[in-house]
Formats: C-alpha cells, structure tokens, sequence
C-alpha cells in the first residue's frame, strides 16, 4: 500500500457515515450572542452534514436594526438580545432555506472542573424564542419565504448530549439526517472549535512575549464574547491598537502550564486556591460561563506585570454583569493595576466620547504603566525563560 493510499484510508469516515451531498440545503445562522465564540463550532458541523452553504449575518449595526428588526422585539431586554431582531431580519432577505438560531444552554468552557457550571445568561437561552415571536406577530414571516425555523437546545458544557439535542431539532427540516452523521459533525465542530481557540490563546501568547521582551504595557478587555462585535463592544479595543497599545482578550488568553504556575503558583501552594484556574477565592457563585471567565480573567490580569490597564466593557440592561462590577474592579485595582468601564453600551456608537475616553486612559498609560510593570514584577518569581524572545 502506498503511503497515499494509506493516508487516504485514514481519512475515510466510518462506514454507514459517508459524506452525503445536501446542496439544496442553504443554512443562516445569526451572527449574535455566543454564536461569538462557537462559529467554527457551527461552520464545521453543518459542512460535515454536506450542507450547500452555511451564511452568517453581519456584524450588528444601528442600520440593521432599523432596516430588519425594527418593531420585532416583543419585550424590554438588554441591547445584545434585542439585536438579534436585526440579524433574523437581515437573514430572511438572503437565499437561505433552513434559519439556525441555536438556543445555547452551557459553554465549552475552559474553566470546566474547577467551577460549578458553564451556563449560558438565561436570557441568551430565551433570545432565539423571545424575538422569533416578533416574526410571527403579524404573520409567519419564515413559512412566507419558505424558510424553516429551527432552534436547537445546545448544552456545550456537555457534548455527549449535543447530538441527540441537534438530532432532533433537524430532522425535521433535513429528513434523511442521521444519529451518526449529526455525532461525527459533533466531533468535526469541536475539532473546528478547538483549533480556532488553540490559534486564539497562541497569538495572545505572542502578544505577551512582545511586552516581555520590549518592556512595553497591554491592555485587557474584559467583556462577553460578543463584545468582539463592533456592533456590540464599539471597537473599543480598537482604539486603543490604534494609539499603539496592544490588546488582549479575557476569553483567549494563553493557558501554558508553566505561564499558570508562575502567576499562580504561591496562591496554589499557599492553600488559596487548589489549581490556576480556581475562582474560588473571589467567586463562589460560578455558574455563568462568560462571569467566571471574567472574574478569572480579572485575576490574571491583576497577576500579569504587562497587562496595566483592565477594561471592561458592558451593555445596556445587563443584568448579569451588575454583580461582578465591584468584585472585578477590586481585584485589579488591588494589584496596583489601572481599571476602567464603558458600562451600558447600546446601539449609538458614541464616537466622539468613546475617543476622548481612550485619550485619556492612553494618557495614564503612558504616565503610569513603567511604575505598574515594576510594582508587579517584584511580587513575582524571575520572568520565565519561555516568555522572553531573544
Ligand atoms: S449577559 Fe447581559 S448582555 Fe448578555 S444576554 Fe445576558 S443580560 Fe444580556
């Protein structure tokens, strides 16, 4: 056999699981909430089951919202939910026939084991259910189109439940759908998801290294995934990139055992915490996915010397944030490490202030951050070999 051959026959799906050709199938799936942080997940899943084509909305704009979702929000909410009234709206003018609007119940958090629960914001759960009733109001605005709506309970914080879950929201719409095909798409989507994470937390590490190196400040955000949405979070981060400072997100910071132990390593050996990633200490309540990666993101940014300012960021009506912001800002600022908030953001990107705001905090960072760099340096052992680029 040659060694083709073989490589070949590895790649071959399992029998009974050959690749069936669903062409006719034109998948839409809305660009909103923890969609941010699982669309690999999605992409490859849906490519696994040989779907024709899989489109995601835009990104969340005040003009979408007017243009698509306008009058389609059937109750007050925080601004991320309503905004999927716009991205459901912009999808049912695109040649799509089957409309996935995942009803995302747990996280594939890395922080699984040493927290109680992954769970999503119960109104993250409740959105898909929540704005699709404004589609139905005045008439079934998906059967007009032909296009089938379909929100699948998805418990990520338990993937041996996953294939059933989507199991048996699609078949309905894709009928000759199997058990085993919907299993290895599984597998497929967390391979996706796993690599884009991998790739994610390897550029932070980059990042890390450079401020190492050069003796230079970062910036972390911290925030929901979907802050990453210009929409969302208003390029916040951007800002600060382009004034020269560089960016580091909570949700993707790098996890290399021997970076872990040299932040965390007096607090596990001290009886503080029992591992790295342990919150315990600060957060006893940690059910919410997205709040314990916060409040852990907090911690390593009130750890790392390179990291000197923390920014939060946060959306109008967010109920879930309203607890963390003491506890967040008590554990940076306790570190000597500069804290600041963009609290309820909506859909007016504030331009003019949001700048200024960035100015400003470029101004203490600039003033402040060599001291910061110092101060927390001391409090540790000797930089790691692995975190300086020769
Ligand atoms: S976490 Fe906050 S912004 Fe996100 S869906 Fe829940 S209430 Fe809304």
């Amino acid at each position: 056999m040659s060694f083709l051959t073989s490589l070949t026959l590895l790649k071959r799906r399992p029998s009974g699981t050959e690749r069936k050709s669903r062409e006719w199938v034109k998948v839409g799936i809305p660009r909103f909430l923890n969609v941010w942080g699982t669309a690999p997940f999605w992409t490859a899943f849906f490519q696994s089951l040989g779907v024709g084509k899989v489109v995601f909305s835009s990104e969340t704009s005040e003009e979408q919202y007017r243009t698509y979702g306008k009058g389609r929000v059937t109750m007050d909410s925080c601004y991320p939910v309503k905004a999927l009234a716009g991205h459901i709206g912009e999808l049912l003018h695109k040649d799509i026939n089957l409309l996935v609007v995942p009803m995302i119940y747990s996280l594939p958090s890395f922080l699984k084991g040493y927290v109680q629960d992954t769970l999503s914001c119960t109104r993250v759960m409740m959105a898909p259910e929540n704005i699709k009733a404004g589609f139905l109001r005045e008439g079934d605005e998906f059967a007009k189109r032909g296009i089938r709506y379909v929100s699948p309970f998805v418990p990520f914080g338990e993937p041996e439940l996953l294939p059933l879950y989507l199991y048996r929201a699609l078949r309905s719409a894709i009928e000759d759908i199997t058990m085993e095909e919907v299993k290895l798409a599984v597998e497929e989507g967390f391979k996706a998801l796993r690599e884009f994470d991998r790739k994610a937390r390897e550029l932070s590490l980059k990042i890390i290294r450079w401020c190492t190196t050069n003796n230079r400040p970062a910036v972390l955000i911290l925030a929901r995934p979907y802050h990453m949405d210009p929409g969302i979070g208003h390029e916040i981060d951007a800002e600060f990139q382009l004034l020269g400072y560089p960016v580091l997100w909570y949700n993707y910071l790098p996890l290399e055992d021997w970076l872990l132990n040299w932040l965390f390593g007096k607090d596990v050996e001290e009886g503080r915490i029992r591992h790295p990633l342990d919150i315990s200490d600060v957060w006893t309540s940690s059910y919410s996915s997205n709040t314990n990666e916060i409040i852990w993101g907090a911690k390593f940014g009130s750890r790392l010397p390179w990291i000197t300012a923390v920014i939060r960021l946060s959306s109008y009506e967010c109920g879930m944030d309203q607890p963390t912001f003491t506890p967040v800002q008590r554990i940076v600022e306790s570190s000597g490490t500069m804290f600041f908030k963009f609290g309820e953001l909506d859909e007016t990107k504030p331009s003019g202030s949001v700048r200024i705001r960035v100015e400003t905090i470029a101004y203490y960072l600039q003033q402040y951050s060599q001291k910061i760099i110092e101060a927390k340096l001391k409090r540790l052992p000797p930089v790691p070999h692995q975190l300086v680029v020769y």
